[in-house]
């Protein structure tokens, strides 16, 4: 029996506005009463999964309102376990409403957000981590993320638990058998045995703590900030993206309104681009404060894209920016404009050509201003740019060959300090494909190697299954040095608790199954 079967629940099940269609569903014990008293049916009783079309009158004047369609679905076997009646109206708001104002009259409650789904968990037909999918399921902005969801809603996260669970249950319950009914012959478990099977079971819990990073990405998107002097080509930079990707209708709404965003879903994760244009130095006070605001929203982007003109010399400003960039992790480095010719090497400043740095042609310029305009390695060594040299072989000189390789699968790699170096032209196009898979690269080190179902994207889910580690350690100590299994139980029983809280309850009834299953005790 489900603990609701006196309360029938209705609601408009679309969303709101006009449509082509509009639903207005019921769900509860007299579901298919209230239905069929304000429908007309060709037949009755209404076929269970079956569409059968009727038409909906107005109660006084007796007048058709709309043709319908009805599907009934009976209980147990319906998104909510009780019986559920679908009536697919035209989606005139009008009508939707006057029909669902029709149902309350009849009896039906309104139900409250989420409930049909609540009810569906409460009854057992899915389990929580389902259920949080079904909203997640229905918030996803790309096809990525729905198949994501659909995963955990057929129950991927409940089914790489279990088998967890399980092993930790068969612990509890042939320790607790081992107190129980110790005067009887129940083989005792061996502490080995123990630690192998706790070690076993961390060593998999660790892993999915650590695919929450990319999992959070899959689920909330992330933003990256574009940021570069003037004029070097960061709006065009940030149309060719958003261009070639297709634009997210509902974007995630800006922080600061200083800098224009977008969201675009690139390789079916939801990535927020920041324009942050005019960063440069701060020439008056108001202008300072909009600076940092647009420097705070920069350091809590999840990436940083600097813009460079390859086409022109390097500048103070460049090298500023860098500065302020690298130590807050992984960083793009766009060579935009690299349809141009690069620059005369005579004619950039902070190098000169004659293979001396300018330090060292304008000695003036050595203290002080140095580090803010000379390009240095990451050893600190101030770099030379002959006369040879490429801009390109030089930019890629300010980087230590360490920087240059992110360490992809780590999970870390947005707060690694790995730079990447991408020759693009915004005007051509070329390089823009590149730049794209690099973004990936970095923003989601785990999407070739994760399938849909192998990673939690539930914050949630991330901080139970650490309590659950937490227990797995206590328990592993307590085997360790071989305490009472009295005491090696509790902290088991802390390990497995947050697993249920994730997936629905283990009852005492569970441990007591497995018990007198596996154990024939008592003879
Ligand atoms: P922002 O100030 O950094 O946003 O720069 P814009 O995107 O407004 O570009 C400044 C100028 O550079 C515009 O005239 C663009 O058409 C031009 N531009 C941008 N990217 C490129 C590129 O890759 N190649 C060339 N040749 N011109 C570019």
């Amino acid at each position: 029996m489900n603990r609701f079967s006196d309360e029938t629940i209705v609601a408009i099940s679309t969303p709101p506005g006009r449509g082509g269609l509009g639903v207005v569903r019921l769900s509860g014990a007299r579901a298919i009463e209230i239905a069929t008293r304000l429908i007309k049916l060709p037949k009755l009783p209404l076929e269970t999964q079956r569409a059968t079309r009727g038409a909906f009158t107005q109660e006084d004047s007796g007048r058709v309102l709309d043709q319908v369609v009805v599907t009934c679905f009976r209980a147990p076997h319906s998104y909510t376990a009780e019986d559920v009646v679908e009536i697919s109206c035209h989606g005139a708001p009008i009508v939707l409403r006057y029909l669902e104002e029709c149902c309350l009259a009849q009896g039906a409650r309104a139900a409250e957000p989420g409930e049909f789904t609540m009810r569906a968990f409460l009854n057992g037909r899915m389990d929580l981590t389902q259920a949080e999918a079904v909203r997640d399921l229905i918030e996803s902005q790309t096809l990525y993320q729905a198949r994501v969801a659909a995963q955990q809603l057929e129950g991927s996260v409940s089914t790489r638990l279990k088998p967890h669970k399980h092993v930790l249950l068969d612990l509890i319950a042939r320790l607790e058998a081992g107190i129980d009914f110790a005067e009887d012959d129940v083989a005792v478990i061996e502490w080995p045995e123990i630690l192998t099977r706790l070690d076993q079971i961390s060593a998999d819990l660790q892993k999915l703590v650590e695919g929450y990073e990319y999992g959070r990405i899959v689920r909330d998107g992330l933003t990256l900030a574009i940021v570069g002097r003037p004029n070097v080509g960061k709006s065009s930079l940030f149309n060719r993206l958003l261009n070639e990707e297709r634009a997210i209708v509902t974007p995630i709404p800006g922080t600061t309104r200083d800098l224009v965003a977008e969201t675009a879903n690139l390789g079916g994760i939801p990535l927020r681009f920041v324009d942050t244009a005019g960063v440069r130095e701060a020439l008056d006070e108001v202008e300072k404060i909009g600076v940092e605001r647009t420097f705070s929203a920069i350091a809590d982007s999840d990436l940083r894209l600097l813009v460079v003109d390859a086409s022109t010399p390097w500048t103070e400003d460049d090298a500023l920016l860098l500065e302020k960039l690298r130590p807050l992790g992984s960083l793009l480095v766009a060579l935009n404009k690299s349809d141009l010719p690069p620059p005369a090497p005579e004619v950039a400043p902070g190098f000169t050509g004659c293979g001396k740095t300018l330090q060292s042609c304008h000695p003036e310029r050595s203290e002080g201003s140095r580090s803010a305009y000379l390009p240095e390695n990451a050893q600190g060594q101030i770099l030379r740019f002959a006369q040879n040299d490429s801009f390109e072989a030089f930019f890629r000189s300010l980087f230590s060959p360490a920087d240059a390789a992110p360490s992809l699968g780590s999970g870390q790699a947005l707060k690694g300090g790995a730079t990447i170096l991408v020759r693009t032209s915004a005007l051509t196009g070329d390089g823009i494909h590149e730049l794209k898979e690099k973004i990936l690269a970095l923003a989601a080190p785990a999407r070739d190697i994760a399938p849909e179902g192998e990673f939690i994207t539930n914050l949630r889910h991330q901080q139970l299954i650490k309590n659950s580690l937490a227990g797995l350690a206590k328990a592993r100590q307590a085997a360790e040095q071989q305490t009472p299994h009295e005491m090696l139980l509790l902290d088991l029983y802390d390990a497995l608790r947050p697993l249920d809280l994730i997936t629905g309850a283990t009852s005492a009834d569970d441990v007591l199954d497995i018990i007198f299953k596996t154990f024939c005790v008592g003879k």
